[in-house]
């Protein structure tokens, strides 16, 4: 059985006593048998040596050419960005890097970059020809990455969507797997 306490209900980690296995939360003591702790995700040590991690953790950028707001002429994209709504996944991560290659391309020849399609679909597969799906476009706005539309796979779709959705997120993997390394 597992309990989940969110960090808005005292869940928050605040230390850990190895010596005697105890997690202290904002408002309880946990001792545990066995504790596996991870740390609140970030960007990675070389994003945030490079200076481009703010004190979230994570890259802030402009989400128009993807290049640092910190760090002029230096550009990230995927999972060490502050993505707004967009999901951290590889399909996003993709996306975001045609976006921002165009913008490289326009900032070394002086021109302006086009508006970027942004996208991300994540799939799942619950057992064999059995795939749902969820994802959106999003677009830059208010300096942010902002949600424009999305969808889900529907409770209750036939079997012949579950298995065209398997399909098609079999395709994705299969392509850009191909476009990335041949
Ligand atoms: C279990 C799991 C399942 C997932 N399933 C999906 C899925 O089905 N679909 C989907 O779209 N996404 C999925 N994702 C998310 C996806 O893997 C990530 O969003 C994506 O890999 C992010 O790409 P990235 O290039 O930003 O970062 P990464 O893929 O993490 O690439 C960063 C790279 O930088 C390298 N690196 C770090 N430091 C240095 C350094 N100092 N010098 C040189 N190299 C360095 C790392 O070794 C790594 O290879 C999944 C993730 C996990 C963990």
């Amino acid at each position: 059985m597992i309990e989940w306490v969110p960090a808005e209900f005292g869940g928050r980690l605040r230390a850990v006593e190895a010596k005697t296995r105890t997690l202290i939360t904002d408002e309880e003591k946990f001792t545990a048998d066995v504790a596996n702790v991870i740390p609140d995700k970030q960007a990675g040590r070389i994003a945030q040596s490079a200076g481009l991690a703010d004190k979230t953790g994570w890259c802030p950028i402009n989400p128009k050419t993807f290049e640092s707001s910190l760090v002029p002429d230096i550009h990230v994209v995927g999972d060490s960005i502050d993505p707004g709504d967009m999901s951290k996944s590889a399909y996003s991560a993709n996306s975001q890097a045609r976006v921002c290659a165009d913008a490289v391309g326009a900032a070394l020849t002086g021109g302006a970059p086009k508006p970027g399609k942004l996208e991300n679909i994540c799939y799942f597969l619950a057992a064999r020809d059995h795939g749902l799906k969820t994802g959106g476009t999003y677009q830059a706005k208010d300096g942010k990455l902002a949600g424009v539309t999305g969808f889900i796979s529907q409770v209750g779709e036939d079997d012949v969507t579950r298995k065209a959705t398997a399909d098609e997120g079999d395709a994705w993997y299969k392509a850009v797997t191909k476009e990335m390394f041949g």
